[in-house]
């Protein structure tokens, strides 16, 4: 059998990225080689087949073949154009659904092949491409996508545009074999100045945060901005964070999640700004791992250099004197539902949506009623990290008429859903994502039914605690720092997570491994009925669980004394 060649090689041997997708896009199969898959990644799709249609079972040539793309938003904004883009693509193309990501971005699933092409010159019409959504490559750049009319806060938002166009890869072969739909032309690709021929040791995500909205889970990125202001609220600059990430591997003490660190303070200058972010990506790129992906992020760089050798290593990458971290205020954070004044005397609407899946079932209509709302009002959009939606720009006069619309399409409103509810997230696991051990998008419905019938029974119904589900210990939905996090760990079995806190600034710790789906709720019962009766005035579930201690917690809710199998922390 032929040795499988390493994505390393498959990168570097890629011409910007090409590789043999040109010419397998022509051959006729539903599907590419494993070499153009992975390359595919970072044009911003993946390969996918539903694991529960058993049409072909180990067969590549066999299974029932479909792309997932995902667009490239920067700081989770749209105009109305992009969106209706995004929409009508999800009707020819998709399966009928749009899915807001956690990084503000957009998930289309469900697209064959020999649509493409003609998918991506849609989206390229208006602007919107999935150039480095995926792949070993910086990701979308986050930012609050709240509107506003503040300059200052303006500007900060602003970052979002200029890092992405700052870290933008240069290959032209992504226009070439989506755009011209010519034949790669070798003499004219293009050297990557920034990334050179391998590109990075793996992804690369870069959030930007204000010091008093930590709505982007700014700790979890390889490079967080926090944006700080004076009294007066003019921006001074930005607080360097680096080395978050959440993706571990089970039973690998190798890996782990990890909250980035402050490394220094940013005068707020586009130059300085981008040249530190720069400098970051290029340890990433130098000194990544690239013999072991599970251990290729920048946050194990950070761990295993420290925060002093690393900002050494930075500063020699630097014109400037790199100035140490300032203080920081206490996080929140803000989701930014509801009805909400923008400034300007408009107001910006915002919907939740339940796992970021957009798409109409019976009386429920959220996709059309959300298409018939940005179309009347050409509403820009926004799309947040915890993946909901923003509509900005509404005449105030016109609140009545978008309420009467949200009626008449069942869409729900804030007001109408339970705290817990609102801040929960998951990831979309199971069915198409290749690396699902659990289900996550699917059960956590039905989870959150349990949740909300468990605080009602204790008399707490309306008590906020954060929730977030993924299917395997990727992380993709940052379990990691919520009050309670299920991490998939085997068939129908959960990591549980205990301790994180809602402004995202404390990592959860693993309390009990290996919970069946049906025992989480019965399992954090006690725990919550404890949480009721001895918390302090105030006190958040995941603030009472690290002060209670996890010894009196397993006590309480009869479990081993001992986690076993998750990650030991750094
Ligand atoms: Fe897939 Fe795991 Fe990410 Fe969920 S957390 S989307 S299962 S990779």
């Amino acid at each position: 059998m032929a040795k499988k060649q390493s994505l390393e090689s498959i990168k570097a041997e890629s011409a910007g990225l090409a590789g043999p997708i040109p010419e397998e896009l022509q051959n006729g199969d539903a599907f590419f080689s494993e070499a153009a898959k992975q390359l595919l990644k970072f044009h911003g799709m993946y390969q996918q087949h539903d694991r529960e249609v058993k049409r072909g079972h180990e067969d590549e040539s066999e299974r029932y073949h479909q792309f997932m793309i995902r667009t490239k938003v920067p700081g989770g904004q749209l105009t109305a154009e992009q969106y209706l883009v995004h929409d009508d693509i999800a009707s020819k193309y998709g399966t009928e659904t749009l899915r807001i990501t956690t990084r503000e971005c957009f998930q289309i699933h469900g697209i064959l092949k020999g649509e493409l092409r003609d998918t991506l010159r849609d989206l390229n019409d208006v602007l919107v491409t999935t150039l480095g959504a995926c792949g070993d490559i910086a990701r979308n750049v986050m930012a609050c996508p709240a509107p506003t009319t503040d300059p200052q806060r303006l500007a900060v938002q602003e970052y979002a545009f200029i890092l992405t166009r700052a870290l933008f890869p240069r290959t032209n072969a992504y226009h070439q074999i989506w755009l011209d739909g010519e034949p790669l032309i070798e003499e004219k690709v293009v050297e990557e100045p920034l990334y050179g021929p391998s590109y990075l040791p793996r992804k690369f995500k870069v959030g930007i945060a204000y010091a008093d909205d930590n709505c982007v889970d700014v700790f979890t990125h390889d490079v967080g901005l926090v944006a700080l202001f004076d009294a007066a609220g003019t921006l001074e600059g930005f607080n360097l964070l680096v080395g978050g990430g959440m993706g571990m591997t089970n039973q690998n003490e190798d890996t782990f999640p990890r909250l980035g660190e402050p490394m220094g303070f940013l005068l707020p200058d586009e130059a300085t700004i981008v040249e530190t972010v720069k400098a970051v990506l290029t340890i990433h790129r130098d000194y990544g791992d690239r013999e072991n992906r599970k251990h290729a992020r920048l946050k194990y760089i950070v761990s295993d250099w420290g925060v002093e050798r690393f900002r050494e290593v930075l500063q020699e990458r630097l014109s400037f004197m790199l100035e140490p971290a300032r203080p920081m205020s206490e996080f929140k954070v803000e989701d930014h539902l509801g009805w909400n004044e923008q400034g300007d005397g408009k107001l910006y609407l915002g919907l939740p949506i339940a796992s970021g899946r957009i798409f109409d079932n019976g009386d429920f209509r959220l996709r059309s009623g959300l298409r018939a709302i940005i179309e009347r009002f050409d509403t820009p959009v926004r799309l947040t990290p915890q993946q909901n939606i923003l509509l900005a720009d509404i005449d105030s006069a016109d609140r009545p008429a978008i309420e009467a619309l949200l009626d008449e399409y069942h869409i729900t409103q804030v007001g109408q859903i339970s705290s817990v509810r609102r801040y929960a997230l998951a990831c979309p696991a199971m069915p198409t994502c290749g690396l699902a051990i659990t289900e996550a998008e699917r059960v956590i419905p039905q989870l959150l039914d349990e949740f909300e019938a468990a605080l009602s029974n204790l008399g707490i119904p309306d008590e906020a605690i954060v929730v977030r589900m993924t299917g395997c210990p990727n992380g993709c939905a940052r379990p990691y720092i919520a009050e309670i996090g299920f991490v998939g760990r085997a068939l129908n079995k959960y990591t549980l997570y205990l301790g994180g806190n809602a402004a995202g600034t404390r990592l959860a710790q693993p309390f009990l491994d290996l919970v069946a789906f049906d025992d989480l709720v019965p399992t954090l019962r006690p725990i919550m009925t404890l949480w009721r009766d001895d918390a302090l005035p105030g006190e958040a579930f995941g603030d009472f669980c690290m002060r209670a201690g996890f010894d009196t917690l397993r006590q309480i809710a009869d479990v081993p004394v001992a986690a076993s199998g998750a990650y030991s922390g750094d």
